[in-house]
This record gives structure tokens, C-alpha cells and sequence, in this order.
């Protein structure tokens, strides 16, 4: 009798061991969370020596803080690589200038926006004539693999640019100092925190924004309660005056008209 209760006591902890496995697969919870961002865009998420730095990752330790974590790790993660790295469990959340997209919501669950960015486009000084997306017809645009940048002007805007592909933003800078390509465009807080590095150089920030690009925290997908937990986590950032106080932290001295209200919630 003693045998049997003992392992029908055994079956209970082993269901509410699956319980909470279950769980184990949420991001709360957990004591150390790795987190996906960005290496290569100065201000926003950059690495410098062993340090990690910028907007971005300052947003992603205040969010995981709040979720629990007692310690947080950062990987890279380059725009082409983010959905599979939430679906194969290589980081636990991304936060990497990583707009919301429907095509992306089939694959990964977002948190926030906890920022809404506008894409514009630099160019070398010597183009006086580009003002704004449409005068990049018959230019070479940059074309990061992965990011939705490109679309906006070539699919989207039918601007007919010839693409030149690379694997990251820092490499299209690259490029448009050597004169392989005419324009950069993508979203202003990366091309501000390059702008800046840049000081003084031939490149110019056209200012013409012409979409929104919400920033999402990638999570795996259906991890409901830990999207939910995210979202009360960014609320708080905005009601604290954290948000604001990062913002003016990294983008304060180049010049972008910034936002300091909670941004419209995607919904989880
Ligand atoms: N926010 C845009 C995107 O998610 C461009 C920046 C990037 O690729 O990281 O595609």
C-alpha cells in the first residue's frame, strides 16, 4: 500500500514537473537570460572591447531586470538571423532595431513596440540632388540581408534602385564612403548613431522620414505571459522616465526629433 501511494505520489510531481516545463520555456522565470543585439550600429547596439552598449541594450537589461533575470548575456544578432535564432532557442529575447512585421509574426511573438523609428537615408555629401526616397531611383541602395529596410523603397515605394547586397548595416557604411553605393536608408536611430560617429565626413542625413518601423522585443513564439510581462515591463520604463532619460542619453546630442510617450502596444 505504502509502495503504491508513494508512486501515484510519484505520477503527481511528474505531471506538475511537465507543468512546469512548460513554463521553463517562458522567459520568466529564468535566472539568466541571453539576449540578441545588435554589434555594429553605434548609439543603439554596439560592441566596444567586451562591452555592450546603446539604446537597445540599455532597454533589454531594464526589461530583463524587471522580468527577474539576475544575470543577462548578450549575443550578436545580425538582421538575416533573428527569427531562426528565437526559434532554435539560441537567445531567450532580441532587441535589435527588430521592427514589427507581418511576415515576421508567423515566426516570432513581439513584445512592445517599445519604440517607433522612421526610416530615412544618408547619402554622400557630393549628392546634393537626393532629397528625398524617390530621388533614389537609378542609385545603388544598400540591401542588408535580413533587414526590411530595402522593401520599404524597392517593393514597397516601386523606387527603382539597383540593390547592393551585404550582411550589415556597418558594412554599407563602408561602402558608401568608397563609392560602391549611393544611399543608405534605413531606420534614423541607426543612421543618427552613424551620422555621429562620422562627425565632420562626407556623408549627409537626408531628413525626409517616410515610415514607421516599430521596434518589437522578439520573443519565441507563444510565450504569452512572458510577451505580457514584456509589455508591463516597457510601460513601466515609459512611466519612470527611464525611457526618456535613454533616449536623451544616446540620441540627445544628434538632433532626431525623439518621442518620449509609450508607443501603441502590438498586442500579445
Ligand atoms: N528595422 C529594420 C528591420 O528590422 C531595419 C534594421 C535592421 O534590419 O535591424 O528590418
Amino acid at each position: 500500500m505504502r509502495v503504491r501511494l508513494a508512486l501515484a505520489g510519484a505520477v503527481v510531481l511528474a505531471t506538475a514537473g511537465c507543468g512546469l516545463g512548460a513554463q521553463a520555456d517562458s522567459v520568466l522565470g529564468k535566472e539568466t537570460l541571453t539576449i540578441g543585439v545588435k554589434f555594429d550600429q553605434p548609439s543603439l547596439g554596439y560592441k566596444s572591447g567586451n562591452k555592450n552598449e546603446g539604446f537597445d541594450v540599455d532597454v533589454a537589461a531594464y526589461v530583463a531586470r524587471k522580468l527577474g533575470a539576475k544575470n543577462f548575456v548578450f549575443k550578436e544578432a545580425p538582421s538575416a538571423k533573428r527569427e531562426a535564432m528565437l526559434q532554435a532557442g539560441d537567445v531567450d529575447l532580441i532587441f535589435a532595431s527588430y521592427s514589427i512585421t507581418a511576415e515576421r509574426k508567423t515566426k516570432v511573438d513581439f513584445g512592445g513596440p517599445y519604440y517607433v523609428a522612421h526610416q530615412d537615408t544618408l547619402v554622400r555629401s557630393s549628392d546634393a540632388n537626393i532629397r528625398d526616397v524617390r530621388d533614389l531611383a537609378g542609385k545603388k541602395l544598400c540591401q542588408v540581408t535580413g533587414s526590411n529596410s530595402w522593401r520599404r523603397v524597392k517593393e514597397e515605394r516601386k523606387v527603382n534602385v539597383e540593390l547592393v547586397e551585404v550582411k550589415k548595416y556597418s558594412d554599407c557604411l563602408a561602402k558608401l564612403a568608397d563609392g560602391s553605393l549611393d544611399a543608405v536608408s534605413t531606420d534614423d536611430l541607426i543612421l543618427a548613431g552613424y551620422a555621429q560617429e562620422a562627425k565632420g565626413s562626407q556623408i549627409r542625413f537626408v531628413n525626409a522620414p517616410f515610415t514607421d518601423e516599430r521596434y518589437g522585443v522578439g520573443i519565441r513564439k507563444g510565450d504569452v505571459a512572458g510577451c505580457e510581462a514584456v509589455n508591463k515591463a516597457i510601460t513601466e520604463m515609459y512611466l519612470d522616465g527611464t525611457a526618456k532619460r535613454l533616449l536623451e542619453k544616446w540620441f540627445k546630442p544628434t538632433g532626431l526629433n525623439l518621442t518620449f510617450t509609450v508607443p501603441q502596444f502590438e498586442g500579445c
